[in-house]
């Protein structure tokens, strides 16, 4: 039992385990890996919005250089310059001021004077326009000369290297993912996280250096100023430039929004993040959210400083569902394997128990087989051979001699019957002559037979037949076989009480049957074991203990023939003790 607990432990339970373990695991890693996939995906959609906001962009510088371009058609670019301001008002929208500066930092447009907001301007941005004075922008070059390739060659000397760089930023949103990725990766999560803007410190001539247009951001007054520059071929010593009205901006953003909004919208709401993390452009118009904290973000660079694409979970509470539903899943399956290991353990151990008590039932049922064979051989041997050889020759002690040699030869046919009948069902080889008979009958010729034996034996046998005949369908060396196996079983059990009753009884019914009860005085069935002495090889008497000889299949035989006549043999102990075992067959209906 030892050895096959350990053969468990180790082919089934153990692999059994790390199977649930593996399944868990992949579980597991198939659950980050969709998640993964859904971030990379949204991260796309914030990217293609943040790479559409940046086009739009470069859109509008394109278009203020068409701008610039047709003011300066058929005109002189130093009279243009001087009324720039007020002309390209008029012609774009966008703008909300324009200016003219010389390469030498000569202001021709706008004048103070012309406008509060031209006013303003000269006053934020005259002196870092003329050179006097350096600020702090964001400064895209990548942006500046985009889409744009006419270079114009110059050889001013005022050109200097810009200055390095500065620290990074931090951003004004956190997005989920990030502070997932980095709760993750076991560190504190930063509070905000950096930027991958930086600004220059520079003055604006050294950011024109020698490009032909660009754009740039600062913020005075904690308020964005975009401008947009262009030196046209025309006269590369001037830079005509705008400052572009950001809620016009916003405006012409959302006009366009629809065209480049993203595909891909299914449960997400995308927007677009001012420096204050506000939205200005939204998808869900009615959606609203901790705008600073969205699922994915993409900065959408120097131009917009701060600005974000951002993209937001409609349902914000369908990530936790589905990480909830897989934890279920996971727990549900390590209970069901758990239980189907366990309830498959019990059922191994109750067929491995069932299999070695069979197995020992076996080993014993050869023994018992062997040793019942040989006694009655020997006693017919002994008896035959003091018989042949005329040793003995008072005739009343020969007649006794064939009654033994009789009775054994007898005994032998019967235990040999019962092993070929017990394999042939066994095989379910095992074939009836079903024949309409009278049971009383049959029951009679039957004991009638056995009658000498039991008496020869000192038994005392009393069989109470009913006169009325009981009609079966049966077959009668088969029933026959269960009257004389019930018998014998009341003979050898009947330790010294030397009585047996057979009773015929007749129940009427819903289905009406014959009764035949074989009752003695003897041991009576230990208790526990009523139904288990039906089982093959059961023995509720130890032979080796005991002394009585059987192998363990005459009940088994009894029951199954009953059986396959529709009826059944039972067995009910006996008041004041004693066995009594109950044959019962089915009357043939239309008899009664
Ligand atoms: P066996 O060859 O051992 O008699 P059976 O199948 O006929 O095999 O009986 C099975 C067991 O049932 C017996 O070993 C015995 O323990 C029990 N048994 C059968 N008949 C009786 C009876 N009349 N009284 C007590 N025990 C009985």
């Amino acid at each position: 039992m030892k050895k096959v607990a350990i053969v468990f432990v180790l082919a089934v339970f153990v692999p059994s385990l790390v199977l649930a373990w593996l399944s868990v695991r992949s579980l597991r890693d198939q659950q980050f890996v969709l998640e993964r996939q859904r971030s990379l995906l949204y991260q796309s959609v914030a990217d293609a919005l943040a790479k559409n906001v940046e086009d739009f962009l470069a859109d509008q510088q394109q278009k203020f250089r068409a701008q610039v371009d047709a003011l300066l058609a058929d005109a002189d670019p130093r009279a243009m310059a001087r009324v720039f301001d007020e002309r390209l008002r008029q012609r774009w929208p966008l703008a909300q001021v324009g200016f003219a500066v010389t390469l030498e930092g000569q202001i021709l447009s706008p004048s103070p004077t012309s406008s509060p907001e031209a006013r303003m301007f000269c006053a934020d941005n005259g002196r870092f326009l003329g050179n006097r004075e350096q600020a702090e922008v964001y400064w895209n070059p990548k942006l500046a000369g985009l889409n744009y390739n006419n270079t114009v060659n110059l050889t001013d000397n005022s050109q200097q290297p810009l200055p390095a760089q500065r620290a990074k930023q931090e951003r004004n949103v956190m997005p989920q993912q990030q502070a997932l990725n980095f709760a993750n990766k076991g560190q504190s999560v930063e509070p905000q996280q950096a930027s991958k803007l930086a600004t220059s410190e520079a003055e604006f001539r050294q950011l024109i250096g020698d490009s032909n247009d660009g754009a740039l951001a600062r913020f005075l007054d904690d308020k964005l100023n975009v401008l947009l520059w262009y030196r046209s071929p025309r006269d590369p010593a001037l830079v005509f430039g705008a400052k572009l009205g950001i809620a016009k901006l916003v405006e012409e953003l959302k006009n366009t929004f629809t065209s480049f909004e993203p595909a891909y919208r299914d449960g997400i709401c995308v927007a677009v993040l001012d420096d204050k993390a506000r939205p200005v452009v939204i998808s869900h118009t009615n959606f609203t959210a901790n705008w600073k904290h969205p699922f994915v973000a993409t900065e959408i660079g120097e131009a917009l400083p701060h600005w974000e694409a951002a993209v937001y979970p409609l349902d914000p509470n369908e990530l936790a569902r589905s990480a909830q539903s897989v934890r279920l899943t996971i727990s549900l399956l390590v209970v069901v394997l758990i239980i189907a290991i366990g309830v498959g353990g019990w059922l191994l151990v109750q067929d491995l128990n069932r299999q070695l008590t069979l197995a020992r039932q076996k080993t014993d049922f050869v023994s018992n087989v062997s040793h019942e064979l040989k006694t009655p051989l020997t006693s017919i041997r002994m008896f035959s051979e003091l018989l042949a050889e005329g040793r003995v020759s008072d005739p009343q002690k020969q007649r006794s001699y064939l009654h033994i040699i009789t009775a054994e030869t007898a005994r032998l046919t019967r235990l040999i019957n019962n092993v070929l009948d017990f394999a042939r069902l066994d095989r379910s080889e095992k074939k009836y002559n079903f024949a309409e008979c009278d049971l009383v009958a049959l029951t009679r010729d039957t004991t009638e037979t056995y009658r000498p034996h039991l008496e020869n034996n000192q038994f005392q046998f009393t069989c109470l037949l009913l006169a009325a005949p009981l009609p079966v369908r049966a077959d009668a060396d088969a029933v026959a076989q269960v009257i004389v196996n019930l018998l014998s079983n009341a003979e050898k059990y009947s330790n010294g009480q030397k009585q047996i009753t057979l009773e015929m009884l007749r129940r009427e019914g819903a289905l009406p049957c014959a009764e035949v009860r074989v009752l003695d005085c003897g041991s009576g069935v230990p208790l526990g074991c009523e139904e288990k002495i039906f089982e093959k090889f059961y023995r509720a008497h130890d032979s080796l203990s005991s002394g009585i000889q059987g192998s363990g299949l005459g009940l088994t035989l009894a029951r199954q023939i009953a059986r396959a006549h529709g009826g059944d043999v039972v067995y009910e102990p006996r008041e004041g003790g004693g066995s009594c075992f109950c044959l019962r067959l089915p009357l043939i209906q239309s008899a009664t």
